[in-house]
């Protein structure tokens, strides 16, 4: 009885001890972003900072407006902040010319989208290895192994309407994974799918942070908020709140 204690605290303790060690992933120091509206400007972001270790899930809440996509897109160099930096995997982004940034984005992060984002024409596999940096045959067996895990492998010759939201939702994960980034994003990845399927992809979020991919989730989803390590509240446009447990 003891030992199953111990073991429990020891399991327990085990991803706080690891996320305490690991290295920076993400360092966004002041990250400001300002739009035009009309002939005034918005800043949709106002002075964020903030850093994640390798092997965090950080879930980004906040009320509509906040800058939560906003914030997601800068992570994910889609965007260039007004002012402020953002570190990536050791590479200062500020400067970098665009291709660069491609790069840097193809190599390190995938996105995952509320809509899913899938091109209807093509295949699930062809989907899934459309981004990908492999020759056709490394993704090919790439996208295999993806669909394996994301449990889609016999669905891999379907065309995306022929799937439901939440096998969209896996294909589309498994995409954002094809050339084995170290930083997962997803905007409202649940906000389309029913509480089932919605369920479904957090265990699979749950599953990839496990294996060591840092997950940064933006969600109005409280089960998906309390899967997350770490817990980012925006208002406004700043930092109001981070909560790590
Ligand atoms: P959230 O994701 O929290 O709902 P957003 O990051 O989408 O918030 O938006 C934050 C603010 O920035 C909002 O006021 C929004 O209208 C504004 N905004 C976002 N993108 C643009 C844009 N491309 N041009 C102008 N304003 C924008």
């Amino acid at each position: 009885m003891q030992n199953a204690v111990y073991q429990k605290i020891e399991t327990e303790s085990m991803p706080s001890l690891r996320l305490a060690t690991a290295p920076t992933l993400v360092s966004a120091v002041g990250l400001t972003k300002v739009y035009p509206r009309g002939t005034e400007t918005v800043r949709a972001l106002d002075g964020v900072s903030f850093e994640l270790a390798e092997g965090e899930f950080a879930a980004i809440v906040g009320p509509s407006g906040a800058g939560k996509t906003t914030l997601l897109h800068l992570l994910g160099c889609m965007d260039a902040p007004t002012s402020g930096d953002l570190i990536l995997a050791g590479q200062p982004t500020r400067g970098l010319s665009d291709s660069a940034l491609t790069r840097l984005r193809r190599e390190q992060v995938g996105f995952v989208f509320q809509h899913f984002g899938l091109i209807p024409t093509l295949t699930v596999a062809e989907n899934i290895t459309l981004p990908t940096l492999f020759s056709r045959k490394r993704a090919a067996q790439r996208a295999n192994e993806l669909l394996e895990k994301v449990g889609l492998a016999h669905r891999r010759g379907h065309r995306p309407h022929e799937l439901s939201g939440g096998e969209m939702q896996r294909v589309a994960i498994a995409r954002a994974l094809i050339n084995t980034p170290r930083l997962l994003l997803a905007d409202e990845p649940t906000g389309n799918l029913d509480s089932a399927n919605g369920d479904a992809i957090i265990a699979l979020f749950h599953q990839l942070n496990r294996e060591g991919l840092t997950v940064v989730v933006v969600t109005h989803n409280p089960t998906l908020a309390a899967a997350a390590n770490r817990q980012l509240t925006l208002r406004d446009g700043k930092l109001v709140e981070d909560i790590a447990r």
